[in-house]
C-alpha cells in the first residue's frame, strides 16, 4: 500500500524547514555530508532547483508550509560560499509573509573564510538572525589536517564579523576526539572558544565513516582509529567546563546560554513535522520519513525534468516509534517522562542512577553527560525493558556525541 505522510485531514502543516546548500571548496578529511566540490558554489542553479522542488512539494499536497514559519535552517555544505544573494533569493522563494514572524529563528551556517562583512550584512538584511560558524579548532596543524581553509584567527574574526552585522546569536561548532598525534590541546581550544563569549556551542565527536578520505586512511593504517578513552575524556571535560561557564547542556551535543537553545533542532527532537529541501535533505511527518537523492547533479537534473528528487521513504512502525521516542527524549536535558514504561524499565533506570548515568526528577529520566556517551545503547535497553517484561538489559555502546 502506498505510504504517505499525509494525515487524514490533508497536507501536514510544517513550521520548520531545512534547506541544504551542498557546495564546499574542498571536502574535509572526515566529511560524509552531501557535498559537491566547487570554488564558488552555484547560487542561481541552487535557487532554481529549490524553487522547482518547492513547487513540486506544494503541488503534491503532502506538506503545506505554515503561513508563518517558526524556524528555517540553511545548512551544508557551506551556505556562506553562495555569496550575498543566496539568502535573499531563498526568502523570495519561501515568500516574505512566511518569514515575517517576530519569533522566526533563521539560522545559516558559515565557514570563516567565506563569512565576509558584506555577506554578514546581506544575510542580516535578508532576515537571517542566527549564524552557526564551523570553527572546529584553533590549532593550525589540526585545521590543516582536517582540510579546513581557515586559520585560528579566521574563526575569531568571523565571530566579530557576525557581531558587527548585528548577528549576535552565534553558535560555534567544535570537534573533539581527534588523534593525539596532532598535538592539539582540547583544553586550550575550549579556552579560546569560551573567550569568544558566544551564546551557543555545538560539539561534534570525530566519527570515522568508511566512504571518507579519513575512513580510507584508517582502513589502510595511515591514520589511527578514534581513541575511545580520549573521546570520552574530552567530551566530559567540555561538558564540565561549559557548564561551569554558564552554558546549559541542553542536548547531548549542544550548549546554550539561557534563551539561546536552538529552536529548529527542538522540532526534530520533539518529533514535530519538518520539510527538508535540497539534495540529501530529509522530511518527516509521522509516521513517514523521506529523503532526497544525495548527489547534487542528480537532484538538479531530476528537477529540471519535472521529476521529484525523493530517493526513498520509510514508514516508522510502532516498535521503531517507541525506540525513537525514547532515543529523542533521552537526548535532551528535559528528559523522558517515565509514565507507562513499567517495572522492568523503572528497575533499569534505578541502575542507571546508581551508575551515575541518569537522574530522575518529577518522574522524568535525564541522562548525565556520562550517560550521554552511551545514549544509543541506553535507548535500546530502555525500549527492550519497557516492551518485553523479563528481557535482559545489555551493556551500553559508546555513541557519537555529534
Ligand atoms: S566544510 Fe563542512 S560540509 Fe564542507 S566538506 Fe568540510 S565538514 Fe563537510
Amino acid at each position: 500500500m502506498e505510504q504517505s505522510p499525509r494525515g487524514a485531514g490533508g497536507p501536514v502543516e510544517v513550521g520548520s524547514v531545512y534547506v541544504h546548500a551542498p557546495f564546499c571548496v574542498r571536502r574535509c578529511l572526515y566529511c560524509d555530508f552531501a557535498v559537491t566540490v566547487s570554488a564558488t558554489g552555484d547560487v542561481d542553479g541552487w535557487a532554481n532547483a529549490l524553487g522547482e522542488e518547492l513547487e513540486l512539494v506544494q503541488g503534491e499536497g503532502t506538506f503545506a508550509l505554515a503561513a508563518r514559519l517558526e524556524t528555517l535552517y540553511v545548512g551544508g555544505g557551506t551556505p556562506s560560499l553562495l555569496g550575498p544573494r543566496a539568502m535573499r533569493s531563498l526568502g523570495g522563494l519561501l515568500g516574505p509573509e512566511r518569514l515575517s514572524s517576530s519569533r522566526l529563528e533563521w539560522t545559516a551556517e558559515a565557514n570563516p573564510e567565506s563569512f565576509t562583512p558584506g555577506l554578514a550584512a546581506a544575510w542580516r538584511g535578508a532576515g537571517v538572525n542566527r549564524v552557526s560558524i564551523g570553527v572546529q579548532s584553533f590549532h593550525t596543524p589540526t585545521l590543516r589536517w582536517m582540510g579546513r581553509l581557515h586559520g585560528p584567527e579566521g574563526a575569531e574574526a568571523a565571530v566579530h564579523t557576525a557581531r558587527r552585522a548585528e548577528l549576535a546569536n552565534v553558535s560555534v561548532d567544535l570537534i573533539f576526539g581527534l588523534p593525539a598525534s596532532l598535538g592539539r590541546s582540547w583544553s586550550e581550544d575550549l579556552e579560546r572558544a569560551l573567550a569568544l563569549d558566544v551564546p551557543h556551542v555545538s560539539l561534534y565527536g570525530l566519527s570515522v565513516e568508511p566512504a571518507t578520505p579519513l575512513g580510507r586512511a584508517v582502513a589502510v593504517g595511515r591514520e589511527p582509529a578514534v581513541d575511545e578513552e580520549r573521546y570520552r575524556e574530552e567530551f566530559l571535560e567540555a561538558a564540565e567546563r561549559l557548564r561551569a561557564a554558564g552554558y546549559e547542556h541542553y542536548e547531548v551535543s549542544n550548549f546554550a546560554r539561557p534563551g539561546y537553545a536552538s529552536r529548529h533542532n527542538a522540532a526534530y527532537w520533539d518529533g514535530r513535522p519538518y520539510l527538508g529541501l535540497g539534495n540529501g535533505a530529509h522530511s518527516y511527518a509521522h509516521p513517514v520519513r523521506r529523503w532526497n537523492v544525495r548527489d547534487w547533479g542528480a537532484y538538479r537534473s531530476r528537477l529540471a525534468s519535472g521529476v521529484s528528487p525523493e530517493e526513498a521513504r520509510e514508514r516508522i512502525d510502532a516498535e521503531a516509534a517507541v525506540l525513537e521516542r525514547i532515543w529523542l527524549g533521552l537526548r535532551t536535558s528535559r528528559g523522558l517522562a517515565m509514565g507507562g514504561f513499567g517495572d522492568q524499565a523503572a528497575a533499569l533506570v534505578e541502575r542507571w542512577k546508581q551508575d551515575g548515568l541518569a537522574a530522575v526528577e518529577s518522574a522524568r529520566v535525564r541522562l548525565t553527560p556520562t550517560g550521554w556517551l552511551g545514549l544509543d545503547g541506553l535507548a535500546v535497553d530502555l525500549a527492550r525493558a519497557s516492551s518485553a517484561p523479563g528481557s535482559r538489559s545489555e551493556g551500553a555502546n559508546p555513541a557519537r556525541a555529534g
